[in-house]
């Protein structure tokens, strides 16, 4: 009889890399993959610890787990596993929980995935884990997450991140090649590069990350590369203009900023200025005029005072940039921002968070407007949806059309005529 298993995950772009690499030893096992939700004998929940409420959704995905599947095996496993495994232990219906240096080893620590008497618990101290272990996900048919790094050695005082996930570290150049290739082997046309700081790729092998770019660019199968995010300081001029010389890296840019003021930035213990800041998007932008520029920012840090929300808001205002990911400050517990005085009232957060997502809209619709009339590349993705299709442009404008089979997966020029409903671009593909 075919075991079943299902998967949950939480999180960034690194864990579902992870989660499907680890899905891809269970099929290669024999196993079903069903949906979460459904009748199994074995759960795994990758799970994330950014915010408290990353940590309650664990919590829930276990009891949705036992409520459709009583006696499901459940492991769990991500960064709330390895930051704090004795508390997910404690959650009825647990059977093991493995840290980071474990993820990938299910299968060393269970033969039969019978429920257990007593949780178990694999994992060791953050510093002990070394280990960098590949994953690409392969979930749609048109781009795969590829994880090129792991960890981070930054101290942002906010963040939980390096205590979950450890030392910045890599595979070798050649190693990380190696799994681009078997991604375009299985037909995906674009890979997005992920990890923690990619941007600090090579820290474990005496490489760089602009050595790494140069060498995936060789690819052959691989049509486009996303840089998923980097951080400011990481971000070089070598890099800006190899990403504008290559017919593959797109002219698409996530970088994290988190404040506009810097006073805030040195209490973040961020390592750039605002000034900094400024010159990687003017640069950006005098390279690559078209480019699309997405932004992380905080609000609501201990200590922002209304003229600080008001620099950082003013800063993103004056700036040629494209999109805001607006995150909320949340208290975690053990990060030296967590015992900073000033702590900000959930009221004004929201209020600032509010502003910043407005804005943010207004860059966004100006950024496609901008575009109407122009033509550009739009990898098309393979799913019917309601009759229509849906793809990106290079520089990552979503387009919409009724649905084509014969595109599938294929990249077409693609005249930018109008906006639709959704907020999505339509046109036609321009027939060379
Ligand atoms: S760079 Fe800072 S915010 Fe990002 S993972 Fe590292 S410590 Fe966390």
């Amino acid at each position: 009889m075919t075991k079943k298993v299902s998967f949950h995950t939480l999180g960034c772009k690194l864990n579902f890399s992870e989660t499907s690499t680890i899905a891809a030893d269970f099929l290669a096992r024999g196993f079903e993959k069903v949906k979460f939700g459904e009748p199994v004998d074995v759960v795994v929940i990758n799970t994330c610890t950014v915010t408290s409420i990353a940590d309650k959704k664990c919590r829930q995905a276990v009891k949705k787990a036992q409520k459709s599947s009583p006696d499901a095996f459940i492991a769990i496993t991500g960064c709330y596993a390895q930051l704090k495994p004795q508390e997910i232990a404690e959650i009825p219906g647990v059977d093991i929980v493995l840290g980071m240096n474990e993820k990938f080893k299910l299968f060393e620590h269970i033969e039969n995935f019978r429920k257990l008497k007593e949780p178990q618990i694999y994992s060791c101290e953050i510093d002990d884990v070394t280990r960098f272990d590949a994953a690409y996900s392969s979930n749609d048919r048109t781009r795969s997450f590829l994880k090129i790094q792991d960890g981070c050695d930054y101290v942002c005082t906010y963040c939980t991140i390096p205590k979950a996930r450890g030392m910045s570290r890599n595979d070798a150049i050649e190693k990380t090649v190696e799994k681009a290739r078997e991604i375009a082997e299985k037909g995906f046309k674009e890979i997005i590069l992920t990890g923690v700081n990619i941007g600090d790729f090579g820290r474990s092998t005496g490489e760089s990350f602009l050595d790494l770019i140069r060498a995936l660019d060789k690819v052959e199968g691989i049509e486009r590369y996303r840089i998923s995010s980097i951080e400011p300081n990481l971000l070089t001029e070598e890099i800006i203009r190899f990403t504008a010389d290559s017919q593959k890296f797109l002219p698409h840019f996530h970088i994290p900023l988190q404040s506009g003021s810097n006073k805030l930035l040195k209490l973040m213990k961020r390592r750039y200025n605002r000034e900094l800041f400024a010159v990687k998007i003017s640069k950006i932008k005098e390279i690559m005029p078209d480019a699309f520029i997405g932004i992380d920012v905080i609000v609501g840090f201990p200590g922002e005072s209304d003229k600080d929300f008001a620099d950082t808001y003013q800063f993103l205002e004056n700036s040629d940039i494209s999109f805001l990911h607006v995150f909320s400050y949340s208290i975690r517990p053990g990060t030296p921002a967590a015992e900073m005085n000033d702590k900000i009232s959930p009221k004004i957060i929201s209020e600032r968070s509010q502003k910043l997502h407005q804005l943010s809209e207004q860059k966004h619709k100006e950024f496609y407007q901008k575009h109407l009339g122009t033509q550009r590349k739009v990898l098309f993705e393979a799913s019917n949806s309601k009759g229509k299709m849906y793809g990106f442009t290079d520089n990552y404008i979503k387009v919409e059309i009724p649905f084509d089979k014969n595109l599938r997966n294929v990249t077409k020029l693609f005249e930018l005529t109008e906006i639709a409903e959704s907020h999505n671009l339509k046109g036609n593909v321009v027939i060379s």
